[in-house]
């Protein structure tokens, strides 16, 4: 029997469940490139309920306990004496989503003698070092495209927010105002802007795709050009490196993977040499950005806002800088756990579980690693060495 310890995000203040604001979820079968939707024996929640959190259990315990397995689902998840500190060193599994990370270092991975397989519910393996999950013979999972929509649909909520600076005059509705200048006087179209995406992978493309409709130039840098086809299409201009792409545009997006070459891309050097003025959106991962850099950066007007959901570390403490930056549009990382990407990748977690209990081979797409190196998904996004 098998011990699987879930690490989640704590449950809402004023309580489990919540008060849901609609009865359903559209659903979905498929994603753009054909892949299917998770396709789990069967399920033990209603999508749309909150699963990502400590309550939620990923909708899990039923079909684990039923079969005599372990589950320990915990949020304290840092320092020793976490509950997951604890509970490690004889656990088979370990789940925890990028949102509320279980930070898998190469400590605790050799630490945990029983520990064979790594699930991230969502999509983003950074936070487990991957060379020491390959040294170990650990496989690693994730749910491949399950929030890759939902983040893509943050992505614009935010451009639109800053570009038009949504949040400010909202505020100002919030303080019994009427200050239509004070709200407009940052306040921009997007039309005719210039717009890049760093990365085109699956969210930098569903970004591009949805923002071709508001008659903005469409910009991207990606390790790969995507076909020709495509290219035409979207009207996209490509940049082989993210230095020659992001002084020409007026809004860059970053949705590219944190690995050696991404870390800490978005720096002073890189910044200066966007235009003044320029918006920048990350909800890929904190650290592509310099945290003092972007404060620096908005604070002398050279970016005239940034937004985003990805911090470091995370939690983010109260005291972290983006929290007071001007003219930021943070939330915490929420864009890819959203009720209906929750559904998803809860779903796609029950999936890789019943493979690896019953012995059968989990999706191509969801292994990040296995077998001591970097596999499907993971031999595309990550190299090994570099963690
Ligand atoms: P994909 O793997 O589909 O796309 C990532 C793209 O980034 C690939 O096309 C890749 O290139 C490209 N890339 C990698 N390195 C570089 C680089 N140095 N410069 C330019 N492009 C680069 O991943 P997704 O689109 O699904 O996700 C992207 C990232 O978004 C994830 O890695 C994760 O960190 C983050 N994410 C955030 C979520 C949230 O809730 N905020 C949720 C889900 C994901 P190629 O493959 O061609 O080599």
């Amino acid at each position: 029997m098998s011990k699987i310890v879930c690490v989640l995000y704590d449950d809402p203040v004023d309580g489990y469940p919540p008060a849901y604001a609609r009865d359903d979820i559209p659903t979905v079968r498929q994603y753009p490139d054909g892949q299917t939707t998770p396709t789990p024996k069967s399920i033990d929640f209603d999508p749309g309920e909150l699963l990502g959190c400590v309550s939620g259990e990923l909708g899990l315990r039923g079909f684990l306990e039923s079969q005599g397995h372990t589950l320990v689902v915990t949020s304290d998840k840092d320092g020793p004496d976490s509950v997951l500190d604890r509970e490690l060193d004889d656990a088979d599994v370990v789940i925890s989503q990028p949102f509320w990370p279980a930070y898998m270092t190469r400590e605790r991975i050799e630490r945990a003698r029983n520990l064979s397989l790594i699930i991230t519910a969502g999509i983003g393996s950074d936070h487990t070092d991957l060379d020491a999950a390959i040294d170990n013979g650990i496989t690693v999972a994730e749910v491949t495209y399950s929030n890759s929509i939902s983040v893509s649909e943050h992505v614009l909520m935010m451009i639109l927010a800053l570009v038009r600076n949504y949040l400010p005059a909202h505020q100002w509705v919030l303080d019994k105002g009427w200050n239509i200048a004070d709200s407009v006087k940052r306040s921009y179209d997007l039309e005719g802007m210039h717009v890049g995406t760093v990365g085109a992978g699956r969210i930098g493309t569903a970004v591009l795709r949805r923002l071709k409709p508001f008659g903005v130039h469409l910009h991207y840098t990606d390790k790969h050009r995507l076909p020709a086809e495509v290219e035409r299409e979207l009207g996209l201009t490509f940049h082989p490196t993210p230095h020659e792409m992001v002084p020409q545009c007026d809004v860059v997006t970053i949705n590219a993977p944190l690995h050696k070459e991404t870390e800490h891309l978005f720096d002073d050097e890189l910044i200066g040499t966007m235009k003044r003025g320029t918006y920048l959106v990350n909800t890929a991962r904190g650290k592509i950005c310099d945290r003092d850099a972007v404060v620096r950066a908005l604070e002398s007007g050279q970016l005239a806002g940034y937004a985003g959901d990805v911090w470091y570390p995370q939690p983010a403490p109260a005291d972290h800088p983006w929290r007071t930056m001007p003219n930021h549009g943070m939330t915490p990382h929420t864009s890819g756990t959203t009720l209906s990407a929750q559904a998803r990748y809860a779903a796609g977690t029950r999936e890789i579980l019943e493979c690896w209990l019953e012995g059968r081979p989990i999706r191509e797409e969801y292994l990040i690693v296995q077998g001591g190196t970097l596999a499907g998904a993971g031999a595309h996004a990550y190299t090994a060495g570099t963690q």
